[in-house]
């Protein structure tokens, strides 16, 4: 992939001398939003930088072991480092989310801030415009790989540490399922293999990701497989549900469900999935897709949300019941407008 040099002299500019700033990124925050928010922040610091990042809640307890997460400002739980860093940022970076509402209350005190320069690095589909300097490309597999290559073109691959290393790459393999995704190019694995190189230590990356669950996830997922799963659709569409009595009962902690939603998609035939999972004042909707069949639109479209063609997530603030019954309609309707071959 070929970034606008343009913009990455408008960038070079930008951090010419040193500034203050502060890296942001999305709500319930995975492993493309973490590691590229840290990877960003070390190579910045390295160039004399003041940065903070912050997310507005905590990340899964699985991803602890990257490097350095543990210097993120966690607005929910510390609003006075995060408004301080804020109000104080020259530039505040927007990484792996596309429109403010993924930023829950933090968007209201970045709104107080309006004489920092606002820069966009993300690969979600239908930005939003009002950025000063947008690094958008939706083609792009994780935020992950857009700032290893932003920090090959500004400084070169050999800045790139073992830490700033092994946080691009949990990004690059989670957004990627594994790198299995059709947005995987040669040019994804050339990154890697840059990455391989400082010495990272890809099984050891691998079972801290995939392999450091609870017991209560585990048995958790074989409930709602086994249980709450629902295929419709002659067998092409699925969806499963799990209230928040359902996940107390199995010590629900935040990111165990996290890839549920891909599970129905290893049967034959299914084209489409969904999971609702019910927090305290809305439910939260996951959206899984195979090959053509667009999840932004339907997430846009019905539950206010957005995202890829084959990911997407929303909100939707009807009861459980509601939601299931809205969802199977809407299903319906996507069919009939031809859009669900
Ligand atoms: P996940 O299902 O893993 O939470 O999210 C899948 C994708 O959908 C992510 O890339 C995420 O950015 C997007 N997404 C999830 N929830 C929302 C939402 O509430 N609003 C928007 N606009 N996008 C979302
Ligand atoms: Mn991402």
């Amino acid at each position: 992939m070929q970034l606008e040099k343009n913009k990455i002299e408008e960038l070079r500019n930008l951090l010419a001398t040193p500034q203050k700033i502060v890296i942001l990124s999305h709500t319930n925050p995975d492993g493309d939003a973490i590691g590229s928010s840290l990877a960003w922040a070390e190579i910045l610091k390295s160039e004399g930088h003041d940065v903070a990042c912050i997310v507005p809640n905590k990340y899964p307890y699985y991803l602890e072991f990257m490097p350095n997460c543990e210097s993120m400002v966690i607005y929910k739980s510390d609003e006075a480092a995060a408004a301080k860093a804020v109000k104080a940022a020259d530039i505040i970076f927007c990484l792996d989310f596309h429109t403010m509402s993924r930023l829950d209350g933090l968007s209201d005190l970045i709104d107080e801030n309006q004489h920092a320069k606002r820069v966009l690095i993300d690969h979600h589909l239908d930005p939003m415009e009002d950025f000063d300097l947008m690094l958008s490309y939706p083609k792009a597999s994780s935020t992950c790989y857009l700032v290893a290559l932003i920090i090959e073109m500004l400084y070169g691959v050999e800045r790139i540490s073992r830490d700033m290393a092994e946080n691009l790459f949990v990004g690059m393999m989670t957004d990627t399922g594994n790198f299995a995704f059709s947005s995987v190019t040669p040019d994804v694995f050339r990154v890697v293999s840059i990455l391989a190189a400082t010495g990272i230590s890809i099984p050891d990356i691998h079972i801290n990701v995939y392999n450091s669950f609870t017991e209560g996830r585990a048995r958790l997922f074989g409930y709602v497989i086994n249980r709450k799963m629902k295929i419709f659709h002659n067998g092409t569409v699925a969806h499963m549900s799990l209230t928040a009595d359902e996940l107390r009962r199995f010590w629900f902690q935040q990111g165990d469900s996290e890839g549920f939603v891909n599970y129905p998609l290893t049967i034959k035939k299914m084209k489409m999935s969904a999971i609702f999972t019910e927090h305290s004042d809305f439910i939260r909707v996951s959206l899984r897709s195979r090959g053509d069949i667009d999840v932004n639109i339907f997430a846009q479209r019905y539950f206010h949300g957005g995202g890829h063609k084959n990911a997407a997530g929303g909100k939707s603030f009807m009861s459980m019941d509601e939601t299931i019954k809205f969802y199977e309609q809407c299903v319906k309707d996507y069919a009939a407008e031809g859009l669900l071959k």
